[in-house]
């Protein structure tokens, strides 16, 4: 792997393409340890960053499940009191399932915390959230993450769906700022 130049900002080699292949696995393992054989969970990959993280770690997970994908979505009020967050995506009944958020990172936690909320309106048997990156550092929330790929610095990354100004969503292995 050598550096390479996003929009003129440098960026450096961080997580192989073959390290997130076993985060992945173990995350998958560890997923399915603690729901077992018969829990039918519905993994929900979150938009756009996730899609690869999902489709990867969906294939290394052994028994029965749902994947569906979610967006959020801001607009600003009608009467522009503020900005609503709403997820789009989910138009099936959640009732009484095991629900999985599947994060490609988690920063500050903002984001994470709007969806988790909206999931939990709904009258689910449980909800948990699953992370490929976590950045320790700028976590700002009291909601634990249960399930955590790899813990990483608070730097930039790009790459396996991450994008860096719409751009890197394809490439196979991550990338960190380099500055
Ligand atoms: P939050 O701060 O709400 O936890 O993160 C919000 C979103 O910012 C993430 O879902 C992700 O899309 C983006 N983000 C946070 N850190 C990074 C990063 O290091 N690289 C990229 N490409 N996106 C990031």
């Amino acid at each position: 792997m050598e550096q390479i130049t996003i929009h003129n900002l440098p960026f450096k080699p961080f997580v192989t393409s073959d390290k997130i292949a076993k985060t992945n696995a173990f995350l998958a393992k560890r997923i399915a340890e603690d729901l077992g054989p018969d829990e039918e969970p519905v993994f929900v990959g979150i938009l756009n960053g996730s899609f690869m993280f999902v489709s990867d770690f969906i294939r290394n997970y052994p028994h029965p499940c749902h994947v569906s994908f979610v967006k959020l979505s801001s607009y600003k009020s009608l009467d522009s009191t503020g900005v609503i967050k709403k997820l789009i995506g989910i138009n099936e009944d959640l009732t009484n399932k095991t629900v999985i958020i599947l994060e490609d990172i988690i920063d500050t936690g903002t984001t994470l915390e709007e969806i988790y909320r909206i999931f939990n309106e709904q009258n689910l048997k449980q909800l948990k959230i699953a992370t490929l990156f976590f950045k320790p550092e700028a976590y700002k929330k009291e909601l634990p993450i249960d399930y955590v790929g790899l813990e990483i610095e608070d730097k930039f990354i790009v790459g396996y769906g991450l994008d860096f100004d719409g751009l890197g969503r394809n490439l196979p292995d991550v990338y960190q700022i380099d500055k």
